[in-house]
């Protein structure tokens, strides 16, 4: 469900240079929803009860000893990964991620791969296939145009699908309030 990308997240980004880097694993991508784009209304943060179990993904190999330590108590081991935990009641059964802090993200460029892709999502449809979907709610979208949210969900797909050849936790299970951009 939906992520979210603060302005200081995107500071943090824009520092880094737009593309794919060599290191096996590490995908740095270019954000459709830029800094002038997001109002930091926190909406992409909480998750619905029902969908608690698709909180954000944190892979081992990519934290620190020291980042483990101390972060623990909000994150759930689940193997090869972390799942971020949603403690924190909202209200209508939506639960606050542990991360979030204010309008801002504790990870920072930490934060999962899932939270940078957002407002895109990686998960099946109704007859199992791969694809991109793209949550309409993110308000930052306002500003950008058909055309450049379809060629970015272009620019995305073949990252995301040799990604996904090894990384197959990241796809998630249908969810109806997404649009399907793509397939993968
Ligand atoms: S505008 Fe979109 S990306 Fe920004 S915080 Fe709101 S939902 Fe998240
Ligand atoms: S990890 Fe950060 S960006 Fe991702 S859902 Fe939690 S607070 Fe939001």
């Amino acid at each position: 469900m939906p992520r979210w990308c603060s302005p200081a997240n995107h500071a943090a980004l824009s520092r880094l240079r737009p593309g794919f880097k060599s290191r096996p694993g590490h995908f740095i991508m270019k954000q459709l929803i830029s800094l002038k784009d997001c109002i930091a209304c926190g909406d992409c943060c909480y998750y619905h009860s029902h969908y608690l179990h698709l909180s954000p993904i944190l892979e081992k190999r990519m934290l620190g000893k020291k980042f483990i330590d101390e972060n623990r108590q909000f994150l759930e081991d689940e193997g090869k990964y972390f799942r971020v935990r949603c403690p924190v009641k909202k209200s209508w059964n939506h639960y606050f991620c542990a991360f979030k802090q204010g309008n801002l993200c504790r990870l920072k460029d930490k934060r999962s791969f899932e939270c940078k892709l957002y407002p895109f999502n990686i998960m099946k449809d109704r007859e199992g296939r791969i694809v991109l979907g793209i949550d309409r709610d993110c308000r930052g979208l306002k500003n950008k145009t058909e055309k450049q949210i379809k060629e970015h969900a272009k620019y995305l797909k073949p990252a995301l699908r040799r990604i996904l050849k090894t990384k197959k936790f990241y796809i998630e299970e249908f969810q109806p309030e997404l649009e399907i951009i793509e397939s993968l």
